[in-house]
């Protein structure tokens, strides 16, 4: 569907081979090639605009090397410079040093927080942990079974409120799951909230109480990768209201190109953490920000 950057870069500079560096007609040409392909990627225009600049700038000063022709060279640059907004390094869990690790999930609903959570109990499972999935999810009528139900795959016990107890209160819930994974040595639990289509004020607010009474070691915002410009607006107003270190993104099994990745860890600073690409419990992995910038360049 794409020409992919190299190939496009590779046209740009069809009759440069030999040049000892790149002329600023040269580096113009790249740049609005560059920008291209972010904005088709899906990349938030202030993102794409401060990422041109800081691309110009490396090939103003990178002589043409021996080994790579300048298209070749220019890649090289975009991909270093976009793994290194994506985080560079993978970034790994931190887990507690004593008692449970706790880990709390944030997001809009239809994100995919209660699949996430599943394939996340899972995923800590097979490293060898033994997980608890917490059900602080009680505004929508089916997310607790459905968690029961994911839990159940997964092999993973769920901590959910009693059926007939009432609406629930989803901070007490959060708060007794603590004692209940300290009670039957759990070492990790895993808390799932509630979220809304929208960015509600009472949807943060509860999701700052659960936050108060579990203190997290971990709070991942869990961010559909489809919505493509709306992720950023809606990473954002989680990070004020609520506040998270990593980022999940989810459906990256649709065509989403990634923009979504590249636009919330450079505008947030906060690293993506893992990726969720399908369905089934197992589509889940560390996220990994070289392959992410391959995703977003091709
Ligand atoms: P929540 O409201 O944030 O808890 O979201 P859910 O976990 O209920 O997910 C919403 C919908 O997205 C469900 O139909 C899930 O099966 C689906 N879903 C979740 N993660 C993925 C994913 O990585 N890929 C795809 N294709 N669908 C997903």
């Amino acid at each position: 569907m794409f020409a992919t950057l190299s190939d496009r870069l590779a046209d740009t500079f069809k009759n440069l081979r030999g040049k000892g560096r790149l002329s600023e007609a040269d580096i113009d040409a790249t740049a609005r090639e560059i920008r291209i392909a972010l904005l088709e990627a899906d990349v938030a225009l202030p993102v794409v605009k401060e990422f041109v600049a800081a691309v110009k700038e490396r090939a103003r000063g990178e002589e043409v090397s021996q080994a790579l022709n300048p298209a070749q060279q220019v890649v090289k640059i975009v991909n270093e410079e976009l793994v290194t907004i994506l985080g560079g390094e993978t970034r790994r869990l931190r887990y507690a040093k004593t008692g449970p690790t706790v880990i709390m999930l944030a997001g809009l609903q239809g994100a995919g927080k209660t699949t996430l959570a599943a394939k996340l109990a899972l995923w800590l499972k097979e490293q060898g942990r033994t997980p608890l999935l917490v059900a602080a999810d009680l505004q929508r009528p089916n997310a607790v079974n459905q968690l029961q139900v994911n839990g159940e795959r997964a092999g993973v016990p769920v901590f959910a409120p009693e059926p007939g107890n009432g609406v629930g209160d989803p901070v007490a819930v959060a708060r007794a799951s603590i004692d209940e994974a300290k009670r039957t040595l759990h070492d990790t639990v895993i808390v799932d909230t509630a979220g809304r289509l929208g960015v509600d004020a009472e949807m943060m607010k509860q999701a700052a109480d659960i936050r108060d009474a579990v203190q997290p070691d971990e709070i991942l915002f869990v961010v559909d990768a489809m919505i493509g410009q709306d992720a950023v607006t809606t990473a954002q107003a989680f990070l004020d209201g609520v506040g998270y270190d990593g980022v999940v993104l989810t459906k990256l099994d649709g065509d989403a190109r990634g923009g979504a990745a590249l636009s919330i860890a450079s505008i947030t600073g906060k690293p993506v953490m893992f990726a969720s690409a399908g369905e089934k419990l197992t589509d889940f992995d560390l996220f990994h920000p070289d392959r992410m910038a391959s995703r977003i360049l091709d």
